[in-house]
């Protein structure tokens, strides 16, 4: 039952603290229509970390206006800690905002002529938390916090991108707002600066807020509790979507009909080494350890393969029976979806960009499996 717990996000327990129902968001202008948001429906955990991922203009900001309350959707409904974010009057929610959502904005939007100390001082100002003579010590300890105690006093132009960004995320922080939203906080960042604005935000979460964040650094999604696909407006099965990246958008929507989710408890085993495979596997979640049989000698465990990735492609793509065996690997269970040999051959054949990439991958593989093998082989031989 221990393992079982382990699939559920961390805050299973916990009350909705974002609701969307059928948000549709289309924008009119001189070149005409566009719906950039095609009927959203999510539901967010307090103290979830989720990460949203898509492409550019596949409206991940869109979205985040939304949860916001900065735009309006078209239509649909938009419920933040109970509270129906487009009942109430622009300046209520205004100021409902500032004191339930900090917000980090694709392109930051400090305040020109203020200084950093003062940007950040700006939302505790607005909706009067903290004590006045508070308020500056407090700004400094989060400037201090993403390593700009030294440029408090600067201006916005007078510091570098990078830095202007971490400003914004320390004034995103500054009224300890419960949900904290941020658009590709850390697109400007040194990677050094970028584990560290990651790490903040991971133990911000594990206190109970609740992050929303678009990314597109995948070191943001693995520490992320949970992670949303937007494609064409739509928000789209994760595991398809990151397992193969070249399908098109109404390939991923098919797909998600013709795959079949599959549970394994640790250990137990997936493909049968000797048998035919008739499966191609994605993993939702868990790992799984690819397995050799050896006559006589110990097995060998070839490689792991985690989240996102596949596997059962070589078997279906080069005929015949399997080499290995895939067992789940015994850290945790594992959540598959499974896609039949007839369905799989038909998205080859709508998609060639995909079967090219599997193509490449299975050349990859096998190659990888034959050095694995050797390596053991020279062990043997060595100690045995
Ligand atoms: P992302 O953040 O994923 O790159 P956006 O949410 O910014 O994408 O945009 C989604 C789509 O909506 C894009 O095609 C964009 O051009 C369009 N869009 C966004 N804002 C507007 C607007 N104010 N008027 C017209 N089209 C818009
Ligand atoms: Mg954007």
């Amino acid at each position: 039952m221990a393992n079982r717990n382990q699939l559920q996000p961390a805050s299973s327990g916990e009350k909705n603290m974002i609701e969307m129902h059928q948000v549709v968001k289309t924008f009119v202008n001189a070149a005409g229509e566009f719906t950039a948001l095609r009927g959203i429906d999510l539901t967010l955990k307090k103290g979830e970390f989720v990460a949203l991922i898509g492409k550019s203009g596949s409206g991940k900001s869109t979205l985040l206006n939304m949860l916001t309350g900065i735009d309006h959707p078209t239509s649909g409904e938009v419920v933040v800690d109970d509270v129906d974010v487009y009942a109430m009057s622009e300046s209520k929610r205004s100021l409902w905002r500032g004191r339930n959502m900090g917000i980090v904005f694709q392109f930051f939007q400090l305040l020109p002529m203020l200084n950093l100390l003062e940007n950040v001082m700006l939302p505790m100002d607005y909706v009067g938390m903290y004590n006045i003579d508070e308020r500056p010590k407090r700004a400094m300890e989060l400037l201090r916090m993403v390593g700009l105690e030294g440029q408090a006093q600067k201006l916005p132009r007078a510091v570098s991108t990078g830095q202007q960004q971490s400003a914004a995320i320390a004034r995103a922080l500054s009224t300890d707002a419960p949900i904290l939203v941020a658009d590709e906080p850390t697109g400007n960042l040194d990677s050094r600066s970028a584990r560290h604005i990651i790490d903040l935000f991971a133990e911000l979460s594990a206190r109970g807020k609740t992050i929303v964040l678009v990314t597109h650094d995948p070191s943001m999604t693995e520490r992320a509790s949970r992670t949303m696909v937007i494609s064409d407006g739509e928000l789209v099965n994760p595991t398809i979507a990151q397992a193969l990246p070249l399908l098109t958008h109404p390939l991923i929507k098919e797909l998600n009909h013709r795959v079949e989710t599959v549970h394994f408890q640790p250990g137990e085993t997936i493909i049968h080494a000797k048998e035919p495979v008739e499966t191609f596997f994605m993993i939702a979640s868990g790992n799984v350890d690819v397995i050799l049989h050896k006559r006589r000698k110990e097995d060998v465990t070839i490689s792991q393969i985690g989240p996102n990735d596949f596997f059962g492609e070589i078997e279906l793509l080069r005929g015949g029976k399997s080499i290995a065996s895939v067992c789940a690997s015994q850290d945790s269970p594992v959540e598959l979806l499974a896609l039949s040999r007839e369905d799989f051959h038909w998205l080859m054949g709508e998609s060639p960009l995909t079967e090219e990439a599997i193509g490449n991958i299975v050349q990859k593989r096998i190659e990888e499996n034959k050095q694995a093998d050797r390596r053991k082989k020279k062990r043997w031989k060595l100690f045995g």
